[in-house]
């Protein structure tokens, strides 16, 4: 495993990482999250990405039973949470958002779901138009200073939003944001490589990507159909399925996906391993979060570390002509 800055910070934080999405609590209990956390902290992975929206906050409390469990030394690894959607089935106004009141209630629930005292990295999970950018600064600086988070940052916040957090914590003299987590994928790469562009240089950001695989097309699983069982057939992702599948945008997205396949059997590797691979390429990624709904993906996604010298630059010319 390599580790790379966190931005400009001087956290080192493991190039491929794990999160919870969709996995925990649905298709991943305590037990099996405790191999998954043993197979990860055994190949290097040192930071775990979670959100009170996860499954209503119990995705929160399956990590830390399973870290609990492990008995590693907290010095030994990073845990985030985020804040935005709430964890109540129907939130009332102040559970929700990223008021100075949510943000503060919700940081004080994500330590006690996951057992921790501090939070390594917190995330604004969206940004929130009915909250003042600067309200949102101070609450994050506050916790800051009270030591219950290390560092903050953003998720899919424009990068102008991204600017006036940067530009109002430094008239202030308050912590500026250190990362954002956005998509990046082979197939979703517009954001991450023209919107943000400038912000990589100017404030050092740092990012930890989701969604290497979008979701799980990038392994062509879903080039025949939908598997049973597969993120895409679950209940309550619906919305999912006809975005990935059903749609004109879907059906545009496998085609391209199609494209991939000769690429990764030239190169004999499975497409999982180029997907993921090939996010690693990117100096302006700090860390790939992996999902997986089994041990094996996770074991198989790991690989990618090796192949990345494979993906020379000709290779990266047809992925971008795809
Ligand atoms: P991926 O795009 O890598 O999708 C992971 C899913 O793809 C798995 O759960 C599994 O789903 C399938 N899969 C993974 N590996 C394989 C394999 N080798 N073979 C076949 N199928 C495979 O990542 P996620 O979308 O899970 O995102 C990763 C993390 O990023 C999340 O856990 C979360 O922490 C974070 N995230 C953050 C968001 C944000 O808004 N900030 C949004 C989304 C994610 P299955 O088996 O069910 O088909």
């Amino acid at each position: 495993m390599h580790y790379r800055n966190l931005g400009r910070s001087g956290l080192k934080v493991s190039e491929l990482s794990f999160g919870s999405w969709v996995t925990f609590n649905k298709q991943v209990d305590a037990q099996l999250a405790e191999k998954m956390f043993g197979t990860c902290l055994d190949a290097g992975i040192n930071f775990f990405d979670n959100a009170e929206g996860y499954e209503r906050g119990q995705s929160e409390i399956v990590m830390g039973k399973a870290l609990k469990s492990l008995g590693r030394s907290r010095d030994s690894y990073c845990v985030s949470s985020k804040v935005f959607f709430g964890s109540n089935e129907n939130p009332l106004p102040t559970q929700i958002g990223l008021s100075k009141k949510h943000i503060t209630e919700a940081c004080h629930q994500a330590m006690e779901r996951l057992q921790v005292d501090y939070l390594d990295m917190y995330f604004c999970h969206r940004a929130d138009k009915e909250t003042p950018i600067s309200e949102t600064v101070w609450a994050m600086h506050n916790l800051v200073a009270q030591g219950k988070v290390l560092y903050w940052g953003t998720s899919e916040w424009t990068a102008e939003e991204i600017t006036e957090a940067y530009e109002f914590a430094f008239s202030n003299n308050l912590t500026p944001p250190t990362m954002e987590q956005p998509q990046y994928n082979l197939l979703d790469r517009d954001r991450f490589e023209n919107e943000y562009g400038p912000l990589y240089e100017e404030y050092g950001l740092g990012t930890t990507i989701w969604s290497p695989l979008a979701s799980g097309a990038l392994t062509g699983k879903y080039l025949d159909g939908i598997p049973e069982g597969s993120r895409a057939s679950l209940s309550g992702y619906e919305w999912l399925k006809k975005s990935m599948v059903e749609s004109d945008r879907g059906q545009n997205r496998m085609k391209r996906v199609s494209k991939l396949v000769p690429i990764a059997k030239k190169l004999e590797i499975s497409m999982s391993n180029l997907a993921i691979a090939w996010c690693l390429l990117n100096k302006n990624v700090s860390t790939v979060i992996l999902g997986a709904s089994k041990l094996e993906q996770l074991e198989e996604n790991l690989k990618s570390l090796e192949v990345v010298p494979l993906i020379n630059d000709a290779v990266q010319k047809e992925l971008d002509s795809i």
